[in-house]
């Protein structure tokens, strides 16, 4: 049918949608006849939908494919939230107990596009990406998609770039406001690509979580931080602290207390002056693993940094369960401080952490007011653009040491 209606002159009028259906979790619960039900009536559902000259097909176990003249992503947009609508009637028409659940991706043709394979191939990445989103349907435009053929390389060069020792260790310097000086600092990561040059934690930190892989870095980092507070040590800043990220699948890993162990039982002194940060999301998300891999470190005496505070959902039952030294407040509330509400509610959380005996750290102040203001609300320390920006972590021992010797 493709090659039959699709050629040079219409092709890149031409759409293909990719439908998913939730089979996997259709078959768990109801028999086989049923399931052929709920199938049958996609495919129903989405004959419905097309019009004359569309193509539909079944494109896999759980996977419908129609490929479409549209006008363009809005036009495209209209048709998938009713093809969508149909679906979801499922259960009511048809007075079921359980829903039949859809989601869908987009591809428009280019030129190129000659055999619908690559093109459907396409289209199910953005409906694997839509599912991923958290989001019904996904069009992948021009640019998704090139974001997405770049995540595909990235994805297979991650283990070597740790193989090759490509990520590098950044520190962010971290001011005590009531000495004026630096304790310590925030490792941050930095990937120093061969081609691409240093790529910032963004262009890579959320592709290795939807990956799974993102805990070998965060290992990789636990070690370099504690040979990094060695050295500091030796080159007699043994009073500097620093912390390290942990990402919530990191501590979500079965083989966390393990692995976290190989590492830091061969650091032990240096554990009174590192710090693990997990961000909010962690402790709200409660998953048993979590908890038992949090007690573990926790056990140990090893310092716990809630990161991000303010921008996520932590449950302050959780702030009671799980003692906290460091408090950062994330730089979305700095940014709000801008009228009486917002300054009430930086200044009322930096409060409420003496309150519960933490250290209150605030991240992302980039000017001398905002550090003023922090200063007169009794903030601890500040992490911010206005005093350093991160920089290669030895430039910043050597920082430290310039500033003692003045
Ligand atoms: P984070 O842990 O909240 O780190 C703070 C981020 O805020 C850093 O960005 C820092 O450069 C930035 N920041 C601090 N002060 C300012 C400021 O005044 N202005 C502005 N505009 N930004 C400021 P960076 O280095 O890009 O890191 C982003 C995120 O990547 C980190 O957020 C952290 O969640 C993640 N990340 C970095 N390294 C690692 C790592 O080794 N493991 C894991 N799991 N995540 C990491
Ligand atoms: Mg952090
Ligand atoms: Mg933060």
């Amino acid at each position: 049918c493709f090659a039959q209606l699709v050629n040079d002159q219409n092709r890149i009028l031409y759409c293909v949608v990719c439908f998913a259906v939730n089979l996997a979790q259709l078959q768990r619960f109801q028999d086989g006849r049923e399931v052929e039900f709920a199938l049958r009536y996609a495919a129903d559902a989405l004959e419905e939908s097309c019009r004359e000259g569309d193509i539909l097909a079944r494109a896999g176990d759980d996977t419908f494919a129609v490929a479409r003249v549209s006008s363009g992503p809005e036009e495209l947009a209209r048709w998938l939230e009713l093809a969508m609508a149909r679906l979801d009637a499922f259960a009511e028409k048809h007075a079921r107990d359980y829903p039949l659940r859809a989601w869908a991706g987009a591809y428009f043709l280019q030129e190129g596009d000659r055999t619908p394979g690559g093109a459907l191939l396409n289209a199910q990445h953005a409906a694997v990406a839509a599912l991923e989103q958290g989001k019904a349907y996904l069009i992948g435009d021009e640019e998704w998609l090139r974001g997405a053929a770049r995540e595909r390389q990235f994805m297979h060069q991650t283990g070597a770039a740790l193989q090759k020792r490509q990520f590098i260790l950044y520190l962010h310097p971290v001011v005590d406001l009531h000495t004026d000086r630096v304790i310590g600092g925030e490792a941050l990561i930095r990937w120093q690509h061969p081609e691409r040059g240093l790529l910032a934690p963004d262009q890579f930190i959320g592709l290795m979580e939807r990956e799974g892989t993102i805990g070998e870095l965060d290992y990789y980092v636990m070690e370099a931080v504690c040979v990094y507070l060695e050295e500091l040590a030796a080159a007699g800043l043994g009073d500097m602290i620093v912390s390290c990220n942990l990402s919530r699948l990191t501590l979500a890993d079965p083989a966390f207390c393990r692995r976290a162990a190989a590492i830091l039982d061969g650091h032990r002194a240096v554990w009174p002056r590192l710090v693990l940060e997990i961000t909010e999301g962690t402790l709200s998300h409660k998953a048993a693993q979590e908890d038992e891999n949090i007690r573990w470190l926790l056990d140990r005496g090893l310092a716990l940094a809630l990161d991000d505070f303010g921008s996520g959902y932590t449950s302050f039952q959780d702030l009671h369960t799980y003692p906290i030294s460091l408090l950062k407040l994330d730089k979305g509330l700095l940014d709000c401080a801008v009228d009486d509400a917002g300054r009430g509610i930086v200044e009322g959380l930096i409060q409420f952490g003496h309150q519960l005996g933490v250290t209150v750290l605030c991240e992302g102040a980039e000017r001398e007011d905002q550090v003023q203001m922090l200063r007169r609300m009794g903030c601890d320390r500040i992490q911010g653009y206005f005093f350093f920006q991160p920089m290669p972590a030895r430039d910043a021992a050597e920082l430290v040491l310039q500033k003692q010797a003045t």
